[in-house]
């Protein structure tokens, strides 16, 4: 049998952002190690008239411009399988740690990156791309939004992130913010690492850190907690 691996195909005018970040560290070493693999389509390939074409203006009118249907289309069918067809879009489902298991957990994902005032609406329609939000702002491009949607999955792949435990008590994973991280020195501009954590008693040590986890999240984010609380009966 051979071993799955996680494909990523990302749909872009600017291919020239890849790998970026991704080639470098745990996810570049892993993209070196043949534990996922990433190719870039260029949208403009697939342009058919003279001036290649990519963009037109609004139907209806207003301001900057829209990806046109027919060229999306046949970049998204160019490479289309049975892996997810997803879009980056501010308007797209926020993305959540459990969507992103579930994205590991497959065979890859073919990403479209939106530019301008983002697609023709009628190619989302029938290509039934799912829609992604990495979160309440406007980036300029899909791009850097695919970077970080990729990050995230990969340090999930099978031998990718060295300490497999430390991916499952990260925050979110639990359903709670992570607690505080502390290391020597013993003590630095006057502050004291909590004694409990050099006490060696590791269950006091493991409630310490449940309390601080709860203590954050109540504090931060109260509609994890409240999320949390419905999990928890
Ligand atoms: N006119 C759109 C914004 C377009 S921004 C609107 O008001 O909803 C251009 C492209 O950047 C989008 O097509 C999308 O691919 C990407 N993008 C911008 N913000 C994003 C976000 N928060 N999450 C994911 N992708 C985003």
């Amino acid at each position: 049998m051979t071993l799955k691996k996680f494909q990523a195909s990302v749909l872009t005018l600017y291919p020239e952002m890849f790998p970026g970040p991704l080639g470098v560290s745990l996810a570049g070493k892993a993209l070196n190690d043949e534990k996922w693999s990433l190719e870039t389509v260029q949208i403009r390939d697939f342009a058919e008239d003279k001036h290649r074409m990519v963009d037109d203006t609004p139907s209806g009118g207003g301001a900057g411009m829209v990806m046109k249907a027919d060229v999306v289309a046949r970049a998204i069918d160019s490479v289309a399988d049975h892996r997810p067809k997803l879009l980056m879009s501010p308007r797209g489902k926020p993305l959540t740690q459990k969507r992103v298991r579930e994205l590991a957990a497959g065979d890859g994902a073919i990403i479209m990156c939106g530019r301008f005032e983002g697609l023709d609406e009628r190619v989302i329609e029938s290509r039934e791309l799912e829609e992604i939000s990495i979160g309440d702002y406007i980036l300029s491009g899909g791009e850097t939004a695919a970077i970080v949607l990729l990050d995230a999955i990969v340090r999930l792949l099978p031998g990718v992130m060295g300490n497999q435990e430390s991916g499952e008590t990260e925050s979110f994973e639990t359903g709670l913010l992570e607690h505080p991280h502390y290391t020597r020195p013993q003590v630095w501009e006057g502050r004291s690492i909590p004694e409990v954590l050099t006490s060696g008693n590791h269950g006091a040590i493991d409630k310490w850190r449940r309390v601080q986890a709860e203590e954050i999240t109540k504090t931060r984010r109260p509609d994890l907690w409240e999320a949390f609380k419905g999990i928890k009966k």
